[in-house]
């Protein structure tokens, strides 16, 4: 049994006519593990169905929102039911206020949300209140971590005795990498060392509590209780980006599975319920420095859009009242992982998987993954035939060794018994 993809390619080529490279998000391109994307006609539960009639076994989930499998009833139900009354007033409506209270109510250390459209928006707009706030310009950021594709972090390390970033995409300014510090997942003593070569500077430190955007990596024991300490020493803000990790690990996401408080948290993803939804929270000290109550601009058209809100609170009054989905995931991710585990180890090949709650990864290189540049060993060649005979075989990974597995909660374990089943079948052949 071998998929062929002749419709998506055809689909593909007549895309690249008007739209850059085809896409409208650069990793769905397939540019890291080659040949051309998959086009999906409709999706449920935790399939996909291509336009080539085939049916997939979904590890992305949307890169994570559909965290309880795709169409999901109450979801859609609830965005026909706000279509039927009008997609968009410009006007505040009580769903915000419903929404709000719930999320204040899920996720710890928060008093207020604004919402907004993506995560992009909502980490920005952090950063900016962050700045605001504080009286301060600079920021520290990790390697690797990915917290939208605003100027700010579009930066990567500096050369020789610099210890500000450089823009790693033309059109970021050289004034702006100024203001961003890049600093090594899991290596404390350096985040220390920034702090003290820029007393009074640092307006936050922002990170992925649980990294899901160099493959899913784990902070270390004391990791991120010691930049806590740090932020409290120097007068900066700690800023958990929770655009994968919240609602998606707990009901108050990394904050409630690291135990560790942050002053301003970054959602996006699972809080949209698949629609177009980032936020921003944090406790009403921090929040009143936000227009209309305070100084630091942000607004936005579509904020707080009812089909967006309908769909969210959807999505999360389903996780807030049935938080055992949680351990359910958790424990279906754990059954994958050792699944392919034996498999690999079995075979021989030297590999790497980390995990935590339901996000996953795979890297194939005999060194421990902490950081980005131990992400960075993996053998991409293996990883290439690894995603692409999984795919020949109806198994839909992320298309980047860069990125974790997002399992839903519709996944069966018949469904990860298959897909360990194929990863036999693919490295049978090494
Ligand atoms: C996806 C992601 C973002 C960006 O969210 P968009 O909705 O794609 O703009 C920011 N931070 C993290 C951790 C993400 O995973």
């Amino acid at each position: 049994m071998s998929f062929t993809y002749k419709r998506s390619s055809s689909l593909f080529n007549e895309a690249q006519k008007y739209i850059p490279g085809g896409v409208n998000s650069p990793v769905r391109a397939f540019n890291a593990v080659g040949g051309d994307p998959v086009y999906v006609k409709s999706a449920k539960g935790a399939y996909l169905h291509t336009e080539d009639g085939h049916q997939l076994i979904d590890y992305i989930a949307s890169w994570g929102p559909m965290i309880l499998g795709h169409a999901f009833e109450p979801v859609v139900d609830a965005v026909i039911e706000a279509t039927k009354k009008g997609t968009s007033y410009g006007m505040p409506t009580e769903l915000e206020t419903q929404i709000a209270k719930l999320v204040v109510s899920m996720a710890p250390n928060v008093d207020q949300v604004r919402m907004v459209n993506s995560g992009t928006e909502a980490c920005m707009s952090a950063v900016r209140l962050a700045r605001g706030f504080t009286g301060r310009d600079k920021i520290i950021k990790f390697a690797g971590c990915y917290h939208g594709h605003s100027d700010s972090f579009l930066i990567q390390a500096g050369s020789g005795a610099v210890t500000f970033g450089s823009p790693n995409s033309p059109g970021v300014t050289i004034g702006t990498a100024q203001d961003t510090l890049l600093a090594t997942y899991n290596n404390l003593d350096q985040v220390a060392e920034i702090f003290e070569k820029n007393k009074d500077q640092i307006a936050c430190v922002i990170i992925e509590p649980i990294a899901g955007n160099m493959g899913c990596i784990v902070p270390q024991e004391g990791f991120l209780e010691g930049i806590r300490e740090l932020c409290d020493a120097n007068g900066a803000l700690f800023v958990f980006d929770e655009v994968m990790t919240g609602f998606r690990l707990a009901r108050g996401g990394a904050q409630e599975t690291t135990g560790v408080k942050a002053d301003i948290i970054t959602y996006g993803k699972v809080i949209g319920g698949g629609l177009p939804v980032g936020a921003f929270a944090a406790r009403q000290e921090i929040m009143n420095h936000l227009a209309p109550l305070g100084p630091v601009y942000q607004a936005g058209t579509l904020s707080g859009n009812p089909l967006a809100m309908s769909a969210g609170l959807a999505m999360l009054e389903h996780l807030n009242d049935n938080p055992d989905v949680f351990v359910n995931l958790a424990q279906k991710t754990e059954h994958l992982h050792k699944g392919i585990e034996s498999v690999l180890s079995t075979k021989g090949i030297d590999h790497q998987i980390n995990r935590c709650g339901s996000m996953m990864s795979v890297h194939f290189t005999d060194q421990p993954v902490i950081d980005f540049e131990s992400a960075a060993t993996g053998n991409n060649e293996w990883f290439k035939k690894f995603f692409h005979g999984l795919l020949d075989r109806g198994i839909y990974l992320p298309p980047s060794a860069f990125e974790s597995y997002f399992l839903n909660d519709a996944l069966s374990y018949e469904d990860l018994d298959r897909t360990v089943t194929a990863v036999e079948e693919v490295v049978s052949k090494w």
